[in-house]
């Protein structure tokens, strides 16, 4: 994934699909479910994959709705695999059973995120801790995907104690934990409270691998701040957002743009997304494609993405030494006396800067 990111801007890194508007939960704060829409037929769900994959997306991400509803599901996994992109899903947990996550396995699912609210049930969400705890154990015992546990942070979450909680429970039982912040309903910022912004701050605290987003951090410590941040947003390019009826949009937030169907959307329909200019970016909290942007940054500018990650992680934990193939790219791309030579290969190899 990263190596095809490096080589070329001009196909998707990640494609969020939604093979079901439906949804078993009504959570108050999200505006991407129903609870009638029927699954998009099995036979369309192939043709868009399909045709994800000869945009040369490398990730495709099925969510929803709760795509779990989806009675091809493991069919639609087993088609993104199958023809060369990364497979994963984004659910509320709710449908896990033993036997369905080893459904999921056989499929060949590469990864898993699970987005859990609060500890306790309230009237906001019901994706709680006390609720998923089981599902959560049946995953450590029978996935052989990877899982993330995302806890969320935001205005209406009641304790925000709960998602240190959450993130910890989900490292006990051997999974990635992020943190993500609520938005507005058209992806925007709503600051974080102190008390919030503290809890973000252990969450971040707990580590975790060196290239997870968690710690190239600059737009979510902004975002939990109320600051702006400065990137060029390059989703309908970089990231595409494929809802029920097959059309494209930039983001689950920013519905309507362009909503061009996915069967017509060209390379120069990517080239132009590439280029404009979002007014909504200096606030957006859409993290999925604020991590495609970090992979660019990356590709623009490898040295000061490599050296500003480095960097974070150390202010964060002084003891931390990187692993070795860091300490290698460290040496090959950040020392003055090897990165002249290693940095003309990178550019032969993936045409970077
Ligand atoms: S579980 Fe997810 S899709 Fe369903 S209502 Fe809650 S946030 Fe929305
Ligand atoms: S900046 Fe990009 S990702 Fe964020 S809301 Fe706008 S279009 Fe969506």
């Amino acid at each position: 994934m990263f190596a095809k990111a490096m080589h070329s801007t001009r196909h998707p890194i990640l494609a969020q699909i939604i093979p079901i508007r439906r949804c078993n939960l009504a959570c108050a704060y999200c505006n991407e479910y129903d609870a009638v829409s029927p699954p998009v037929p099995l036979d369309e769900m192939l043709r868009r994959i399909d045709r994800l994959a000869a945009l040369g997306t490398t990730i495709i991400t099925l969510s929803g709705g709760e795509p779990l509803l989806h009675p091809g599901l493991d069919e639609l996994i087993r088609r993104i695999r199958l023809r060369g992109a990364i497979a994963t899903l984004i659910t509320n947990g709710y449908l896990l059973t033993p036997e369905r996550i080893r459904r999921l396995n056989r499929a060949g699912l590469d990864y898993l995120q699970i987005s859990i609210d609060n500890a306790l049930p309230d009237e906001t969400s019901k994706k709680s801790l006390n609720v998923l705890d089981k599902k959560l154990q049946w995953l450590a015992e029978h996935a052989e995907f990877s899982v993330t546990i995302n806890s969320v942070l935001g205005s209406s979450v009641r304790n925000p104690e709960d998602a240190h909680r959450i993130a910890l429970r989900a490292r006990s039982l051997g999974f990635s934990s992020t943190a993500g912040i609520l938005h507005d309903h058209s992806g925007q910022l709503r600051p974080l409270a102190q008390p919030q912004i503290s809890v973000y701050e252990r969450i971040l605290g707990l580590g975790g691998g060196l290239f997870s987003f968690a710690h190239y951090d600059r737009f979510q410590s902004n975002i939990s701040r109320g600051l702006p941040n400065d990137w060029h947003c390059r989703a309908g390019a970089r990231f595409l957002y494929i809802c029920e009826d097959g059309l494209v949009h930039y983001c689950s937030q920013q519905r309507g743009r362009p909503a061009i169907p996915l069967a017509q959307y060209s390379p120069a329909d990517i080239d132009r997304a590439l280029q404009e200019k979002k007014g909504c970016a200096p606030f957006c909290t859409i993290s999925c494609v604020h991590q495609t942007a970090m992979l660019d940054s990356f590709r623009e500018q490898p040295r000061e993405t490599l050296a500003a990650i480095l960097a974070r992680r150390k202010a964060r934990d002084p003891e931390f030494q990187p692993p070795p193939l860091v300490r290698l790219l460290d040496w090959m791309f950040l020392r003055s006396s090897s990165k002249g030579w290693f940095g003309k290969l990178a550019l032969r190899v993936f045409g970077v800067r």
